[in-house]
Parts: C-alpha cells; sequence; structure tokens
C-alpha cells in the first residue's frame, strides 16, 4: 500500500502515519523528523535548510524530492509519506520515482481542517520536559505535566507568527497539489478535528473500499 498525507501543521497527519506503522506495517517517510534531525546532527543539508525552517518556511524542492528519493530506492512495498509531497513539482517528482519502478499511490489523504483551528492547535501544543514521559497537549494546568507533574515547553517553531507563515505557505502551494491527484482519482478528504481513532476509523474504511 502506498499513501500519501497532506494536511496543513497542527491537522495531526504525523499521528495518523504513526498509527498506519503500527497497525499496518507501513513504512514511515516523514520528511519534517527526517529534516529536524538533520538540522540537530548539524549535517550540510540541515545547515541549509536550518534558517529557513526557523523563519517558517519550507525546504527547497531538490532537497526534499532527494531524501523521498533515497528512501524509495529499495521499492518498499508498503509506505506512508507525511509531509511531502508538499508542491506540485514534488509530486510530479514523485510520480517520476514511481514510475519508474512501475508502481503508482493508491491513495492521497487531505486532513482537512479550518486555519482557525490550525493556529489554535498549534499554539496549544505542549510537551512534557521529560523525553520519556510522553505527556503533553492539553494540560489541566497551564505548563505542567498531567501525567508526571515536571514542566511543559513550548517547540520553539509553536508560535502563532509562526503558525500563520506556515499555513499561508501552505494554501500556497497545496491548491494545485489537491488538484493534480483529484485528477488522478487518488484524493479523499477526511475532516481532521475529529477525535484521533475517528480520524483514523475514516482513513481505514478508505483503504478497505
Ligand atoms: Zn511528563
Amino acid at each position: 500500500m502506498r499513501l500519501v498525507l497532506i494536511g496543513p501543521p497542527g491537522s495531526g497527519k504525523g499521528t495518523q502515519a504513526e498509527l498506519l506503522v503500527a497497525r499496518l506495517g507501513l513504512m514511515s517517510i516523514g520528511t519534517g523528523a527526517i529534516l529536524r534531525d538533520a538540522i540537530a546532527g548539524r549535517t550540510d543539508i540541515g545547515q541549509a535548510v536550518g534558517p529557513l525552517l526557523e523563519r517558517g518556511a519550507y525546504a527547497p524542492d531538490a532537497i526534499v524530492n532527494d531524501i523521498v528519493a533515497e528512501r524509495l530506492r529499495d521499492r518498499p512495498e508498503s509506505f506512508v509519506l507525511d509531509g511531502y509531497p508538499r508542491t506540485y513539482a514534488q509530486a510530479i517528482s514523485l510520480d517520476d520515482l514511481l514510475w519508474q519502478q512501475l508502481r503508482k499511490l493508491d491513495a492521497v489523504f487531505h486532513l482537512t481542517i479550518s486555519d482557525y483551528d490550525v493556529v489554535r492547535r498549534i499554539t496549544d501544543r505542549r510537551s512534557c520536559a521529560n523525553p520519556n514521559c510522553g505527556g503533553g497537549t492539553p494540560p489541566k494546568r497551564a505548563m505542567i505535566c498531567d501525567a508526571c507533574g515536571l514542566p511543559l515547553t513550548v517547540r520553539d517553531d509553536d508560535t502563532e507568527a509562526t503558525a500563520r507563515r506556515r499555513l499561508l505557505a501552505f494554501h500556497k502551494n497545496t491548491d494545485r497539489l489537491l488538484e493534480h491527484y483529484r485528477d488522478a482519482g487518488v484524493l479523499i478528504e477526511v475532516p481532521a478535528m475529529e477525535p484521533v481513532e475517528t480520524i483514523y476509523a475514516n482513513i481505514a474504511k478508505a483503504l478497505r473500499r
């Protein structure tokens, strides 16, 4: 099964990708996580894209195309792409790549959510200071982890200004991308303001068809 998840930041597509990996055994290709690792590891790619991501911009097409091509080189049977493709040019690059392998995408899920809800979700996002705890959003008491009582932190790129910039970039790039997949007959819209398990059930139901 070859899937793509498309949604603005805060739409929960990372969580859905994790569920698809855990329950259906798909290989996850999350370009956001790959880029964050590159930045933390101070690799060449990390140093090139770090300042861009900090401003709320996206990594250049050529860099993410290469990252994905590398991950797909061994022709994994099943995978879910999260955060890629983000632009029409990236979608064409992915089409070409799969075409060379004589295959194509099975489904592209668009997690739909209003801009207002995106900004609220992102600025509400918290994580526990203890990396092994996993506690976080939404706490009962401000900035204190419900699970362990330690302070909560806000990710550097989770401010409202950054959220709005990322949303603008998302809309600018996504309209043509969605049209491309709608024309190809693989686009499936899934409302993202539902509980996590409801969203997953809707995705799983669509996959059974
Ligand atoms: Zn905690």
